[in-house]
């Protein structure tokens, strides 16, 4: 091992290497070793590292400024982090290790390549040890003193805090950590994309790609609806692509890393593969799944013609959950947990506390942090877009923070009752938004496995599993929309246009009495546009203000709001805007005008409705507003048992659609307020009077054949869908996370009645 040269380029790596090149490097060996074309790339390896260690005297004097160190005093663990890493930037790297750095890069494009420099640690008695996302990678790397510069940074990053604090805890002895990094060609890439070099669920000879224009990070963090296509092996032909409207890319930002662009007009409906390509690609996911021996998620690449593949791992889409949850546990095992309460949005993160007490503090809020707070409301949305998770006091799975948060994709956790007291400004910890636990320190290595969780949901979701019963997406933030559509929902069951209002963080009142009528109608439009955009001949069922006037309080108007004792069972809802015409109309002046754009999948859905005066009176406030209503399609949300009751007098009265509006429903029919935690375990969607309410409107609605759903936070549980299916429900509309497993509860639910249809009537 100690021969071992300073520099090794890919084709002379193997997976066996990996003690010298880190896991990251000998894959990419490996890959290159078996002819799949990866971008040109060589590595400092961790016996350069050794060396520098030696050579410099660091080796002693790095391990003294931590030694004896207690991980668990952050102030301490900060500081002896910052002098290892001085020590380890300061020092001056042997000349023989820069030389041959130089030499190296002068090999790539004469040493004018643009390149990105990794990290790639290892350790010698655990070689594969997962230190992902501990250290750091450096992107748009040019010349040779950026790159000693990168590369020395990167040794660095062995020290940080976190990575010291993760070592600690898994018990791994420092001394024995070791450094490589990796130094690679940067693809600029045209379009990229992921690919399942074989049905990632059913294992068929299927070759699943998608693709979209610019970086593959665009499609792997869902933030573009991308091209999809289906190359059957067995035919060796494309059998399937849908090419989608692709609005955004992302691309390198100068030589500050990636942004986020809008693709041109020309290129947003513009098919990126051809079949030629995608029969390329496809063989080339084949030889990887073959000597790999198996099936293989692949991120690949392609410039001006030429192909790249970036990297390819095994699909476990059911183990890749198992590790990511695994891995917590197996921490959490050492950490503590300093509080608990309900997980409302999936996703691990670790970062500094920042408890925000007033609305008026959400300046203090950076980027990364974990938002703690009593309660979250929708003037706390820009700071609820920059944190790593988040975390509330009060609060249920339906309750405004866990709404927004798995809309924005970020792990949280409501109902701790206590957090805002127990945890302390800055301290560093760890929040399970699956199991609802808040541990203390960094405790796992969270971005990593959120892509990885990302590409798997991705996999799940563009599956194309054909369900008879619709499987639609809830959407209120309409910067969700795309993550939305990107799950391949057949539509929104329920987009909840308060939250384009309280974003706004002006009553509708306001607008009203500050002749702004037009700017009001003008936001209304614009949002449910995106949202109408992004799912182009696909149902969307818009929902009229339903914002408890509790909601209203904190904004500029909201003096004028009046104080109710409950205001769950308050004005709000239909009953509030059949009191307000002016707020009615202008609602309805927003729908008029996207119906006149051409958006005649706009459905309009009426809420806390309890009566069918109160539709017909809707409808008719309509009309005079001049909509066409028998040729527009309303509906009601089912949240009143006694809309339930009375569904037969509602399908006469004219709707077209009805849906469970299960948040309220339940909370209606148990009588407990579903933000309230000290009744949260009595909150049961199961009870058996709510399935009761369900069962016989769903009964009544087929009976004149009238469209039924469910837009409540139970459509998200397939337990519950499986329930809804087996009763007849017509549509199913879930959150953005939950959409893949729902589909996956839908198609076999479906089947198994089809078959036990089948055998029953062939026993007869
Ligand atoms: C419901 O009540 O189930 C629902 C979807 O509406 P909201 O959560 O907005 O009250
Ligand atoms: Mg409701």
């Amino acid at each position: 091992m100690k021969d071992v040269p300073n520099i090794l380029w890919l084709e002379e790596i193997r997976k066996e290497d990996i003690i010298s090149v880190g896991g990251k490097g000998a894959s990419l060996g490996e890959m290159a070793s078996i002819g799949l074309p990866v971008p040109t790339a060589f590595v400092v390896t961790a016996q350069a590292f050794r060396r520098f260690l030696v050579e410099t005297g660091l080796e002693k004097k790095l391990f003294a400024a931590y030694n004896n160190l207690d991980v668990e005093n952050n102030e301490a663990l900060e500081k002896a982090a910052e002098t290892a890493k001085a020590l380890v930037l300061k020092a001056k790297m042997p000349a023989k290790i820069r030389d041959e750095i130089k030499a190296a890069y002068r090999k790539m494009e004469n040493g004018s390549m643009i390149v990105a420099v990794r990290s790639s640690a290892t350790a010698e008695d655990l070689p594969d040890a997962s230190f992902a996302g501990q250290q750091e990678t450096y992107l748009n790397i040019r010349g040779e003193a950026a790159l000693l510069e990168a590369v020395q940074k990167c040794w660095a990053s062995l020290y940080g805090a976190r990575a010291i604090y993760y070592r600690a805890k898994q018990g791994f002895d420092d001394h024995t950590v070791n450094i490589a990094v990796v130094v690679q060609q940067l693809v600029h890439s045209e379009k990229a994309g992921v690919m399942f070099t074989s049905h990632p669920i059913t294992g068929e000879p299927l070759t699943i790609i998608e693709g979209s224009w610019g970086l593959g990070e665009a499609v792997v963090s869902g933030s573009v609806s991308p091209d999809k296509y289906v190359f059957d092996q067995r035919s060796e032909k494309v059998v399937d692509t849908l090419v989608s409207n692709k609005k955004v890319e992302i691309v390198a930002d100068g030589d500050k890393g990636t942004k986020l662009a809008d693709v041109p007009a020309d290129r947003q409906n513009k098919q990126v593969l051809s079949n030629e390509e995608v029969a390329k690609l496809a063989m080339y996911g084949k030889i990887a799944e073959n000597h790999y021996g198996i099936p293989q998620d692949v991120e690949w690449s392609i410039v001006a013609g030429t192909f790249y593949i970036l990297q390819s791992r095994p699909i476990t889409t059911i183990g890749a959950k198992k590790e990511a949850k695994g891995m917590a546990e197996g921490h959490a095992a050492s950490a503590k947990i300093l509080v608990q309460g309900q997980g409302a949005a999936p996703g691990v993160a670790s970062g500094r506390v920042v408890i925000i007490r007033d609305v008026k503090d959400t300046g203090k809020v950076k980027e990364g942090d974990i938002l703690v707070t009593r309660m979250t409301n929708p003037d706390m949305v820009p700071a609820m877009r920059k944190v790593a998770a988040i975390v509330t006091d009060e609060g249920g799975m339906t309750c405004h923070a866990a709404i927004v948060s798995r809309e924005l994709g970020t792990p949280a956790v409501v109902g701790t009752r206590t957090a805002t007291n127990v945890l302390k400004n800055d301290q560093l910890v760890t929040v399970d938004g699956e199991k609802g636990h808040i541990y203390e320190g960094a405790v796992s290595a969270p971005a990593p496995d959120a892509k990885v969780a990302a590409v798997h949901q991705a996999a799940i979701a563009h599956v194309p599993i054909i369900t008879a019963t619709s499987v639609k997406v809830n959407v209120s933030i309409p910067e969700a929309a795309a993550r939305a559509a990107a799950t391949g929902a057949d539509g929104v069951g329920l987009l909840r246009i308060e939250h384009l209002i309280l974003g706004l963080n002006k009553t509708p009142g306001w607008f009203i009495a500050n002749n702004r009528e037009e700017e009001f109608v003008r936001e209304l439009h614009d949002g449910i546009k995106i949202v109408l955009d992004a799912f182009p001949g696909k149902p969307v069922w818009v929902r009229t203000l339903d914002a408890p006037t509790d909601e209203f309080r904190n904004m500029q108007g909201g003096e004028n709001e009046p104080h109710e004792h409950n205001p769950m069972l308050g004005w709000r809802g239909i009953r509030r805007d059949l009191q307000s015409p002016d707020q009615f109309r202008l609602q309805v002046e927003s729908f008029k005008q996207l119906w006149k754009e051409g958006y005649d999948n706009l459905g309009i859905m009426f809420p806390m409705v309890s009566h069918p005066d109160q539709f017909i009176a809707a409808k008719a406030m309509m009309a005079a507003c001049g909509v066409d209503v028998d040729h527009v399609t309303l509906g009601i949300m089912i949240e009143i048992p006694s809309s339930a009751i009375m569904i037969e007098d509602f399908i006469k009265a004219g709707i077209r659609f009805a849906s469970f509006g299960t948040n309220d429903l339940i909370q209606y029919t148990l009588a407990i307020d579903r933000n309230n935690e000290n009744v949260a375990d009595m909150y049961n969607p199961q009870h058996p009077a709510v399935l009761s309410l369900i069962h016989n409107a769903i009964q009544v609605c087929r009976a004149y054949n009238v469209e039924c759903s469910i837009c409540g936070q139970a459509g998200s549980d397939p337990k519950m869908a499986t329930w809804l299916v087996e009763h007849g429900i017509t549509s199913l509309s879930a959150n953005i996370d939950a959409i893949a497993k729902i589909r996956e509860a839908v198609a076999r639910t479906e089947k198994r009645i089809i078959l036990e249809a089948a055998r029953t009537r062939d026993a007869e």
